[in-house]
Formats: structure tokens, sequence, C-alpha cells
């Protein structure tokens, strides 16, 4: 048994990682300033001895015990990195700093939620993690691209001049249950538009593309990254490989939604990648893992999920 830190602990991906090292018969200190996350994706947990929850802001200082880290605090959907982009930079690259000062304190193995965003919009299709990527230093996106570049190059540097033991792996659009309805993101977007019966808002023409994974296959694959042997750094590739336009997706939303929703389209935001694919082979071969969701099964359990959740607390959804 390990006593696991989880920054970004409440939030979509970083609760659904909590529950799964409980499960595996860890203990686990769940680290959130709620700045996306919310207390009901950890209200199941509360009653568990093993989880400990703080409220606490990467960007300061953090002194705790544990064994392992799982550094995912950063807001991930555009619209909310976007709405304080220095706070952003800061969360990126101070938080980065503070938990690899805590892991080097701790001789900790530490894990970073890197993205596929660090590529940019790619030159290279599909990516792989040799391709150095194509970022607006400066664009409306910048704060979270240039802040997880900056952190993934904090993590080399800690290994390469402190031997710590670090791990990198770059997140592809991951989707699921417990998605914030007011993420802004496309599948939470679709699937709420869908079930509500309102315009699918497709930005541009809908034929930039995107890999969707879900999330229990990324979590599996970050543990997996985890338990590597200590040369393993990465960074690795973590995501699906079928690739679809956005406009395919809204029709296959509004397919398994059975929906009478309109499809509308809307300006397409500044610097809006324009293709998106992951080469795992690294992840194949190093991890020995590959997605297992298909993408159709996978929407199917978040439409129930958001329906569940529009029915029990519509007023939540709506605001
Ligand atoms: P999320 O917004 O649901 O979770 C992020 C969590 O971090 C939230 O609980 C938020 O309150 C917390 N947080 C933000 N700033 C913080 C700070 N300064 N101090 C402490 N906590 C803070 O997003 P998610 O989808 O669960 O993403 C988790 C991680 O994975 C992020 O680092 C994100 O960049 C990365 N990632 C996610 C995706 C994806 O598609 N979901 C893709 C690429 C990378
Ligand atoms: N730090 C922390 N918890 C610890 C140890 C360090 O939050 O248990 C932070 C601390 O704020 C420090 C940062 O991590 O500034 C980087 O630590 P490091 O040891 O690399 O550098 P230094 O202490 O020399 O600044
Ligand atoms: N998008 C869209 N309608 C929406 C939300 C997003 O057409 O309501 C598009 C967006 O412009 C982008 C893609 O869907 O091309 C994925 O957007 P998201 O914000 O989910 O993730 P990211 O751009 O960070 O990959």
């Amino acid at each position: 048994m390990k006593r696991v830190l989880v920054t970004g602990g409440s939030g979509f991906l970083g609760s659904f990682l909590c529950e799964k090292l409980l499960e595996q018969g860890n203990e686990v200190i769940c680290v959130d300033n709620f700045y996306t996350g919310a207390k009901r994706n950890i209200y199941h947990l509360l009653d568990d001895s093993r989880f400990e929850m703080i409220r606490h802001d990467v960007t300061f200082p953090l002194y705790v015990e544990c064994d392992e880290i799982y550094n995912l605090a950063c807001p991930a959907s555009p619209i909310h990195y976007q709405r304080d982009p220095v706070q952003t930079v800061k969360t990126c690259v101070h938080g980065a700093i503070n938990m690899l000062g805590l892991a080097k304190r701790l001789n900790a193995g530490i894990l970073q939620a890197s993205t596929s965003e660090v590529y940019g919009d790619p030159a290279v299709h599909p990516q792989e993690e040799s391709y150095w990527g194509n970022v607006n230093p400066i664009g409306i996106r910048s704060c979270y691209d240039e802040g997880k570049r900056c952190a993934e190059t904090l993590f080399n540097c800690y290994r390469m001049q402190c031997g710590l033991r670090t791990k990198l792996i770059r997140i592809f659009n991951t989707y699921g249950p417990r998605m914030h309805p007011n993420d802004g993101r496309v599948v939470s977007n679709f699937i709420l538009q869908a079930l509500q019966g309102k315009d699918i808002t497709i930005y541009g023409d809908g034929s930039q593309t995107r890999s969707f994974c879900y999330r229990d296959d990324l979590i599996d694959g970050m543990m997996r990254m985890m338990a590597t042997p200590d040369e393993v750094a990465g960074p690795i590739n973590i995501g699906n490989p079928e690739e679809f336009t956005i406009l395919q997706l809204a029709e296959t939303i509004i397919e398994l939604t059975d929906s009478k929703s309109e499809i509308v389209r809307r300006p397409l935001p500044a610097d809006d990648p324009r293709q998106r694919r992951p080469d795992i082979a690294r992840a194949r071969e190093l991890l020995r893992w590959q997605p297992s969701t298909p993408l159709r099964e996978g929407l199917s359990r978040t439409i129930a999920y958001f329906d569940e959740l529009l029915r029990s607390d519509r007023a939540f959804c709506m605001g």
C-alpha cells in the first residue's frame, strides 16, 4: 500500500483516479482548490478512512508526506483556462515547481498530466512524441499550451539535475461521466444540447478532427505509466487513435440521443487546431496499453450520466 497524492483530485479525471487508487488499496491525499473541480465528484469517497481531502492551491508550497504524486491540477477546458490566463500559467509552472520540490524532498515518483496541446496546431499527423509542435506563444490558448510545455521542461530538468523519478504523459481529448456540465468542451456541450433539444453548436465548418478517449481507458494508461521502471520518463501519448470530425461527433450524438436538435454553425475560435490524432506506438510498447472503449459505447455511458444529472439537478446544469 502506498500513500498517493493527486493534485486536481476533485476534477473530472482526478476524481476517477482517486477512486481507482483507493480500489487498489492505497491511501489517497486529494489536493484541489475547486477552481473547476466539484465536491460532488469526491463526495462518495469522503467516508473512506484512507481518503483525505485538502483544499489548497498548488501555486503555493505544499508540505505533506507521500510515496507518489500525480500532478493533474490545472483547468483543462479552453473556456476555463482562458478565464484567468495568468493563474493558468502559474498553476502549470509554479504548481509544477512546488510538486517537483515536494517529490525531491520525499524522493517520490511524480507523474505530470501533460497534453496533446503541446503539439499546438500540428503540422505532423498523426502526432508522435518526437514532434516538437507548432504552438503560438502569445495566442488565446498559449497560457495553457506554453504553461504545459514549460511544466514538461521542468520535469525533464528535475530529472536530469536532481535524479527525480519523473513521468510525462500527453493526454489527448478525454471524455466521460463527471465532465463538468458547463465545461464548454465539445462532448459535454453536444450531449447536453442534444438531451435538452437545443441547437448543436459546431464551431467553424465541423471538418476539424479530434480523437476521443474514454475516461476509464485514459486512467488505466496513466496508472500503467506510473508503474513503469524508473528509466521510463516519457513523454508518452495516451489517447484513442480513432479520429473523427466534429461534424461526425455531432451526428453520432444526435443519433444516440434520438434528439430533434438542429446543427448550427458558430465562429471558429482563434488558433483552434485543425487535426489531432495520437500515434500510440510508444504506449503500446512500453505500457502494453491501448484504449478498448469504442466511441459509441463511451458516448452512451456519458449520455446516461448527463441524462441522470439533468433529471436530478436541473438547476445546477442550467447555471
Ligand atoms: P478538470 O478541470 O476537471 O480538473 C482539473 C482540477 O484541477 C479541478 O478539480 C480544479 O479545481 C483543479 N485545479 C485547477 N487549478 C488548481 C490549482 N491552482 N491548485 C489546485 N487545484 C487546481 O480537468 P480534467 O479534464 O480532469 O483534467 C485533469 C488534467 O489532465 C489537467 O492537468 C489537464 O490539463 C489534463 N488533460 C486533460 C485532458 C482532457 O481531455 N480531459 C486532455 C489533456 C490534458
Ligand atoms: N516545495 C514544496 N514542498 C516541499 C518541498 C518544496 O512545496 O515539500 C516547494 C518550495 O516552494 C520550493 C519548490 O518546491 O520553492 C522547489 O523546491 P526545490 O527544492 O527544487 O527548490 P528550492 O527549495 O531551492 O526553491
Ligand atoms: N467545438 C465545437 N462546439 C462546441 C465546443 C467545441 O464545435 O460547442 C469544437 C472546438 O472548436 C474544437 C473541438 O470542438 O475544434 C474540440 O474542442 P474542445 O474545447 O472540446 O477541445 P480542444 O479544442 O481543446 O481539443
